[in-house]
């Protein structure tokens, strides 16, 4: 056995994101150990209760994304918080608060057939496209020193090349979401949001990038703002979204 393999073998052990047991030789590419990435995988074949598709062929999206006018809402599988102990929610867990490569790498490899897609579809090229995110409160940012968002989003950016641009900007503070109405939620968010630099994004089709969309608020919020500063056209997508 060669010295590097066996530090691989032995030494450079890392658990699997999904279930804290080692991660094998033979899988160090893959994100997950084989029994998480079986139901990883099985997650994504889950149907959507509303067109009755796999989640990640579903094209559904809440009626205020569709309202902002985005074009296309693709997601890999559903989220629940009741499923705190599957590696889909497990892998977003420690994503939020522990950069790691190999995670943001296989995140974005899994978002990637999406993408080409939609592109694709729509016959845009890679270079007339950008992929942007949304970014996390500042105070998150500070305490994980991370913005999982934007590393899924810069991965994804290297294996589609569609190049990255960092094109919202969040405000410091802002009034906690969960004490407001729905009026004053969405208030708060336009003001929480801006794009500072609008010729980043003139004529562009921007994809957009989120890890969860829950009521799709925050995403909705950011469409308008990119279509406002002149992109044209939105296209979004998530690892999860909550049904
Ligand atoms: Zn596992
Ligand atoms: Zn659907």
């Amino acid at each position: 056995m060669k010295f590097q393999e066996f530090l691989e073998r032995y030494i450079h052990v890392r658990p699997c994101p999904g279930c804290t047991s080692r991660v094998s030789w033979e899988h160090a590419e893959d994100a997950f150990c084989t029994e998480c990435r079986e139901k990883w995988d099985r997650a994504k074949t889950e149907s959507c209760k509303n067109c009755f598709q796999a989640y990640s062929d579903c094209v559904c999206m809440p009626k205020r994304l569709e309202h902002a006018g985005a074009l296309v809402l693709r997601k890999l599988l559903r989220y629940s918080s009741k499923r705190q102990k599957e590696p889909q929610n497990r892998i977003l867990y420690v994503l939020k608060r522990k950069p790691n490569r190999r995670y943001s790498r296989f995140l974005a490899s899994e978002l990637l057939p999406l993408v080409r897609e939609e592109l694709k579809a729509l016959e845009i090229e890679s270079s007339e496209a950008l992929l942007t995110y949304i970014p996390r409160g500042r105070k998150s940012n500070i305490k994980y020193g991370t913005d999982q968002s934007e590393s899924v989003t810069r991965a994804l950016s290297v294996l589609c090349e569609v190049p990255f641009a960092n094109t919202l900007h969040r405000k410091w503070g802002g009034k906690e979401q969960k004490r407001l109405s729905a009026r004053e939620r969405q208030k708060n968010l336009r003001q929480l949001f801006s794009v500072e630099d609008p010729s980043l994004v003139k004529g562009k089709v921007v994809l957009l990038f989120d890890d969860v969309v829950t009521s799709g608020a925050s995403m909705a919020t950011c469409v308008s703002l990119l279509k406002k500063a002149g992109a044209s056209a939105v296209l979004c997508f998530c690892v999860a979204q909550t049904e």
